[in-house]
């Protein structure tokens, strides 16, 4: 029900402001339709293929493959694509990785997913102050947090943002999938994860992976 709810309300956006769209001749018009389309577009697509990836999960059809690498190149990799994210400049990102070396084996593109939703999720919600992203090798596992100074999520809407379409902000464009999606791969690999956060403050988010295959 939710699902239908979701995916019918940016196609009923396209399909009506396309209709407009070619009824008006108003250049200034056309673009604004243009732009709501645009936008509508985008977040079907990310739904769509959210969903597609979630149904996967639940399915036991998607297969993780492990390899063996160096998570601290990896993860500073990662960090060059992740600054390239931030277009606000009162926005400072901090990356913090202790290691000059990190071997590990995991899933490097599942690790790379998370902590990229991880950190779209705080761009988008932090307007000023700073982001950080780092990881700590421990005895059991590898821990990996992404902060935020940004809008921080109500103590009561703490508990529910990993579950399905768990969105506070109506009016910020998001499926409110990507944590679910986010739980689901960390659980698969035998992870933990969580968040702490204070409204209007900011936010933590952690996972946890073992370096044990599961
Ligand atoms: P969405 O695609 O809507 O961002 P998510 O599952 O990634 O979906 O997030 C669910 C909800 O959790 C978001 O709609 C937002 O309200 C809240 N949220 C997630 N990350 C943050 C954050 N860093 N700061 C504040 N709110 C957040």
């Amino acid at each position: 029900a939710n699902m239908s709810h979701e995916i019918r309300t940016p196609l009923n956006a396209i399909v009506g402001f396309s209709n407009l769209l070619v009824e008006t001749n108003d250049p200034d018009e056309k673009e604004e339709y243009t732009r709501i389309i645009n936008n509508n577009n985008e977040l079907l697509l990310k739904l769509i293929s959210d969903i597609l990836d979630l149904s996967k999960i639940e399915s036991g059809s998607v297969k993780l493959k492990y390899e063996d690498f160096d998570l601290s190149g990896y993860f500073d990799e990662l960090a060059v694509s992740m600054k390239q994210r931030i277009t606000n400049p009162d926005v400072n990102l901090v990356i913090v990785n202790r290691y000059d070396k990190c071997l590990v084996c995991l899933d490097k593109n599942r690790v790379a997913q998370i902590l990229t939703n991880y950190m779209i999720n705080a761009i988008k919600y932090t307007v000023k102050g700073t982001i950080e992203m780092g990881y700590d090798a421990t005895k059991s596992g590898i821990y990996f947090y992404v902060k935020d100074s940004g809008i921080g999520i109500p103590a009561e809407r703490v508990a529910t943002i990993f579950q399905r379409f768990g969105k506070i902000n109506d009016f910020v464009q998001g499926t409110g999938l990507g944590l679910t999606l986010c739980r689901m791969l960390v659980e698969k690999m035998g992870g933990r994860i969580w968040l702490r956060s204070q409204e209007g403050k900011g936010s933590r988010f952690y996972f946890t992976l073992p370096l044990i295959r599961q």
